[in-house]
């Protein structure tokens, strides 16, 4: 499923701008899969960023471009146009619903790493190393505000990590490594890697952590290069 994401300028005052956007896309055979809205440099528009699946035969820039044109003649619609996937408003919106999501985020996931897979997407690892961070920097604003870890790896590991990632994920702490013997994100990959793969899990530790301390997060060993555990080191980040 190939995914379009489009910036729209849109009156602040405009109403049921949204109903017309949406008729206009399912003509087009499109399905809505992620919205959000932004706020825009001026008072009188706003963004309305979304994310749609093409549910037609093949996508091609021709049918892409006739939808923005008709999006485009919509009245109180000013600008509209097609963003990249690692565009970081395209991934700020899919890091807020995947930590809205939480703890049912595994299934949402891997739905979204397919779809990077199905793009060819050359930049997939540091997209789900960033979602991933921040992901885990919201909930540990949401749940971990107020916890003190005294600078220390292990006791952030301990009382962060581990609770947020125990609903879908098996770990234990050695020194400052986070062992995770039962890892949903790698579950799936039969073929054995030369590269760890669970780079979203890489960016919620940070993410997590990185709230109270600077720290490096890199995950060394995984199930995927067939490792009986994927083994994230986490060490301090100075200068
Ligand atoms: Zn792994």
């Amino acid at each position: 499923m190939k995914i379009t994401t489009l910036d729209f300028l849109i009156d602040t005052d405009a109403v049921g701008i949204l109903a017309k956007i949406t008729l206009l896309v399912m003509e087009k055979k499109f399905t809505i899969v992620e919205r959000s809205k932004e706020k825009s440099k001026c008072d009188k528009h706003y963004h309305l960023i979304l994310s749609l699946a093409y549910n037609g035969e093949v996508l091609t820039d021709v049918i892409i471009n006739s939808l923005i044109q008709e999006l485009k003649a919509i009245a109180q619609v000013h600008e509209v146009l097609k963003t990249d996937l690692n565009n970081k408003n395209t991934l700020l919106i899919i890091g807020n619903n995947i930590a809205q999501k939480y703890p049912d985020i595994v299934g949402y996931l891997n739905d979204y790493t397919k779809k990077l897979d199905e793009d060819r997407e050359e930049n997939k690892a540091a997209i789900l190393y960033e979602v991933g961070e921040m992901v885990g920097k919201k909930i540990a604003i949401n749940h971990y505000k107020s916890l003190k870890t005294d600078n220390s790896i292990g006791k952030a590991l301990k009382k962060i990590v581990i609770p947020v990632i125990s609903p879908f994920a098996l770990a234990k702490i050695i020194d400052n490594e986070l062992h995770v013997s039962v890892c949903p994100f790698c579950m799936g990959l039969n073929s054995l890697k030369t590269t760890p793969q669970c780079d979203f899990l890489t960016g919620l530790i940070s993410g997590l952590i990185n709230t109270k301390q600077n720290v490096r997060v890199e995950e060394i060993r995984c199930r995927a290069q067939k490792n009986p555990a994927c083994v994230f080191l986490v060490s301090k980040k100075y200068g």
